[in-house]
């Protein structure tokens, strides 16, 4: 069964059960600057979880894709990817564990309706409990009662509670036990294995993971639970890269059928298999960040991608990526994903020149600095390692590789403070500025205040949701106003966003604001400058129903005040980001 069939398949049995199928959302979370990427097919979800209902049921099911930069030290073992497309599927205060159980077991197992995996080789956790919570019987009942033999369930710890409790757990929310279905790997099969063969065959990669059914049936406030939820919800997900593996007998997921031809490709240009398939995964996941609109940077999201794209060189035998591999690399990603995310053939070009250009870049900075850690004797400081990122863009995993290599180690919590206090430094700074820029409060800066919201949005309409501002300046003569686009803006989409603005300044728009929690801010749609740190409440600032920021303000009373807009230039600022310069009169 091809990826696409899984996929279908998957889709096809939750909507026959009474499910409404979702399409993928954005890598890039929508109004949660919080979060760098989407990690699980449950966070576009979790607004409607929270308000216990969704526009379109209570039984939904989707193909999320997702990126996990949490598990780029495993990229290179044979189960985990950064990006990979989670399956899953919800009840909104709807069915609860008898169903989902049954659900799951059926679309594995059964030859018709499902995949017919080999029973024989499924193996079930479920929650131990803890002081707050009891042990999760119940689950325990439903497999059973599925076909599960007992043998084959195992008790299992924090790993099987969702959110993983943590120390000095703050956590408020919906809660529960989770558990999660594993697959055996080995050609002749496992068998019955006891509590402690079954973790050891979990930790040699001899079975794997390939579903997890969260069961949310508690309320938890500052880390503590609460008591139960008056209404339940299920969340499932399931890796499709792992559904592959199994469904098509390979022992790793770089021989599936999403990543298979990327490998082939990968290994011309790699010295080892764990170089290509660190390649090849990186490469994928760079195609779908940036045609989700993010473009390579030092900051944040910016960040996690030029990390991906510099690894990736990285392991090249040459340590660069000509034009001839990049076009060939990424036109790979775009066929194996025509069918699921036809986008990404439109993006090919742009994509391929993103890659490229940060290749280059990162070329000329690779021998430098190569030169520089020669200098160092002995281990890597934290400063030292800093200085390599922050001089010559040396991603801090690429050092302490390069390091490992020569047998030396690197001082990454060193390094993390430097960066830290570099950050904080900056912070400073740029916070410094905005207020030197509002400080005055003078007439005309309120009005180039509100102005910028205006623009914001405006930008976003023109542009596409993946502008986000990245800086911006105001005086009296004029404001500026920084923002992720990596192309030039046309004469016509200036007049466009231009025309909006004015439009909405003659349209007699009230300026005002609510005070509320952060989350709330983010729930109600706010857009916030990604990175900043929030104080417990902050002023959130509308005007009219075109913009809503998080803000600490002060603003014009109505946006009548505001005379004419007018970009006077637009040009690039640093690598990705575009700098406007507009004025009122
Ligand atoms: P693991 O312990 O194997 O890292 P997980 O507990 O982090 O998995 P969940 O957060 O429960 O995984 O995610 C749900 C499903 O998504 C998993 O059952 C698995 O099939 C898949 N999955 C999770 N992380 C990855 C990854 N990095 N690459 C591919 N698939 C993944
Ligand atoms: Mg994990």
């Amino acid at each position: 069964m091809n990826s696409q069939e899984v996929r279908q398949k998957f889709l096809d049995f939750f909507e026959k059960r009474g499910h409404a199928i979702l399409p993928s959302a954005s890598l890039v979370p929508e109004n949660d600057p919080s979060v760098l990427f989407t990690t699980a097919g449950v966070q576009p979800l979790v607004p409607y979880i929270l308000q216990g209902s969704h526009p379109q049921g209570n039984r939904l099911v989707s193909v999320q894709k997702c990126v996990r930069t949490t598990d780029i030290d495993d990229i290179g073992d044979k189960t985990h990817a950064t990006f990979f497309e989670m399956l899953g599927n919800w009840s909104i205060g709807d069915y609860f564990k008898e169903d989902a159980i049954k659900w799951s077991y059926e679309l594995l197992t059964n030859k018709e309706e499902g995949f017919g995996l080999d029973a024989s080789r499924l193996y079930i956790t479920v929650f131990e409990g803890n002081d707050d919570v009891p042990g999760d019987q119940e689950s325990v009942e439903f497999w059973k009662k599925a076909g599960v033999p007992e043998n084959r369930i195992y008790y299992l710890g924090d790993s099987n509670f969702w959110p993983k409790p943590k120390k000095d757990d703050t956590y408020s929310g919906p809660c529960g036990p989770s558990t999660e279905m594993f697959y055996d790997l080995t050609e002749n099969g496992l068998g019955d294995l006891s509590h402690e063969q079954f973790v050891e065959a979990d930790e040699e990669q001899k079975v794997v993971e390939i579903w997890n059914d969260v069961f949310m049936e508690y309320k938890k406030e500052n880390g503590k639970v609460v008591g139960k939820l008056p209404k339940q919800n299920v969340d499932t997900g399931s890796g499709l890269e792992r559904l592959l593996m199994v469904l098509q007998r390979k022992e790793n997921i770089y021989e599936t059928d999403v990543l298979q031809p990327l490998m082939q490709e990968a290994i011309k240009i790699s010295p080892s298999t764990k170089s290509a398939r660190i390649i090849a995964d990186h490469i994928r996941a760079a195609t779908f960040i940036i045609a989700d609109g993010v473009v390579p940077s030092n900051t944040d999201r910016g960040y996690v991608l030029r990390r991906l794209i510099r690894r990736a060189v990285f392991h090249t035998t040459k340590k660069s990526l000509s034009i001839q591999d990049t076009t060939a690399l990424v036109e790979l990603v775009s066929n194996t994903y025509a069918t699921q995310y036809s986008d990404i053939k439109e993006k090919v070009e742009m994509v391929t020149e993103e890659i490229k250009k940060e290749s280059d870049k990162f070329e000329q900075t690779l021998v430098k600095g190569l030169k520089q850690l020669e200098k160092i004797s002995g281990n890597i400081s934290g400063l030292d390692a800093f200085t390599l990122f922050s001089s010559y863009g040396f991603p801090i995993e690429m050092t302490v590789e390069i390091a490992k290599e020569n047998g030396l180690s690197v001082d990454t919590e060193g390094y993390q403070k430097e960066l830290m206090s570099h950050q904080e430094k900056s912070k400073t700074a740029s916070a410094g500025k905005f207020k030197g820029g509002l400080g005055g409060h003078s007439e005309q800066e309120l009005k180039y205040h509100t102005a910028t919201h205006l623009l914001n949005a405006a930008l976003k309409q023109v542009l596409g949701n993946h502008i986000e501002q990245r800086g911006s300046n105001i005086n009296s003569e004029r404001l500026r106003f920084d923002f992720s686009h990596s192309e030039k803006m046309t004469d016509e989409q200036k007049k466009e966003v231009e025309s909006l603005v004015n439009k909405w300044i003659n349209g007699n728009l009230p300026v005002s604001f609510e005070e509320m929690g952060v989350e709330d801010a983010k729930k109600s749609g706010a857009v916030g400058v990604f990175g900043e740190k929030y104080g417990e409440k902050v002023k959130v600032y509308s005007i009219g129903n075109v913009s809503k920021e998080i803000c600490g303000g002060p603003h014009v009373e109505n946006t009548r005040a505001l005379g004419e807009f007018k970009i006077k230039k637009e040009e690039a600022s640093s690598a990705g980001v575009r700098r406007l310069k507009a004025v009122l009169f």
